[in-house]
């Protein structure tokens, strides 16, 4: 296993907070396997800013919603191909809606990518990590995921399951000396959360104590610090990066 190179896979590496992380790992010396779901050019973008900056890099696409897909990446691009350090499960969508109106395929598909997929992954990088005897798992969760919101009960019940799934996968994959945690990012300035209107995110601002929404930088920097060797005696747990929204 030496010879083969180090590597963290980020879902959703196009844009945003896994733009951020794909960026951060990269700088850590970590091959970085981006992915992303329609957005080529954003994603090629940033495995040439990470080779640009002496690192190395490769963009995948990968719809976290199709598991037959998951599968056929692990075993074409990761197993017996690189060392698979650190998966980082941060590809996610929303489709909002209040609940007594939500349809069932807005249900579905937010479910689908911000749970199964992520299951999907972690089971089919734990498989990998497994023989390896060695590996850090991130999941990307969200503030609300802890403290529900109105408008989001897909989002939140995914969230929260992905938590759970955190924790039960953390006991399981201990004793391989595998870690797995999450970071619960509160309101992050990126595409998913320009989308809102001025209205929506002034109303988040007066909840944050720290009283700025966060930055990229924060979850990248979070999940740095869980990927890096000084983390290695935490998993199970969740990192709540929110300026004091929810705590
Ligand atoms: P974003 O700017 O909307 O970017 C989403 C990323 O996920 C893109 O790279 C996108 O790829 C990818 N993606 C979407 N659907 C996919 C699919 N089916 N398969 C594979 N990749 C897919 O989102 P973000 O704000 O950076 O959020 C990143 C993560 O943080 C998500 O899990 C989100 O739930 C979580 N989060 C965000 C906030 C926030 O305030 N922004 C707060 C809490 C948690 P393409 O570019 O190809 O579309």
């Amino acid at each position: 296993m030496s010879e083969l190179t180090p590597t963290a896979l980020v879902t959703g590496g196009s844009r945003g907070i896994g733009r951020a992380i794909a960026m951060a790992l990269g700088e850590q010396g970590l091959q970085v396997y981006l992915t992303y779901a329609s957005k080529a050019a954003e994603a090629e973008a940033v495995a040439a800013e990470i080779i640009a900056k002496g690192g190395q890099a490769k963009a995948f696409a990968l719809n976290v919603g199709n598991a037959d897909a998951i599968a056929a990446f692990f075993q074409n691009e990761i197993k017996d191909k690189v060392l698979l350090s650190a998966l980082v499960n941060n590809a996610g969508i929303t489709k909002d809606g209040f609940m007594l109106r939500m349809k069932d395929e807005d249900w579905d598909s937010v479910l689908g990518v911000n749970l199964r997929g992520p299951f999907i992954c972690l089971r089919e990088a734990a498989k990998i990590m497994t023989r390896q005897r060695c590996g850090r798992i991130v999941n990307i969760v969200s503030v609300v995921g802890q403290m529900g919101n109105a408008g989001q009960a897909n989002y939140s019940a995914a969230k929260a399951g992905l938590i759970g799934l955190t924790k039960a996968a953390a006991k399981e994959l201990a004793a391989r000396n595998i870690t797995v945690n999450a970071v619960a990012p509160g309101f992050i300035s990126t595409d998913m959360t320009d989308a809102l209107g001025e209205d929506v995110q002034a109303q988040y601002l007066a909840q944050i104590p720290l009283k700025r929404f966060g930055t990229v930088q924060d979850i990248a920097d979070a999940v740095t610090f869980l990927v890096s060797d000084k983390a290695g005696y935490i998993t199970g747990q969740v990192l709540s990066v929110n300026g004091g929204m929810y705590c």
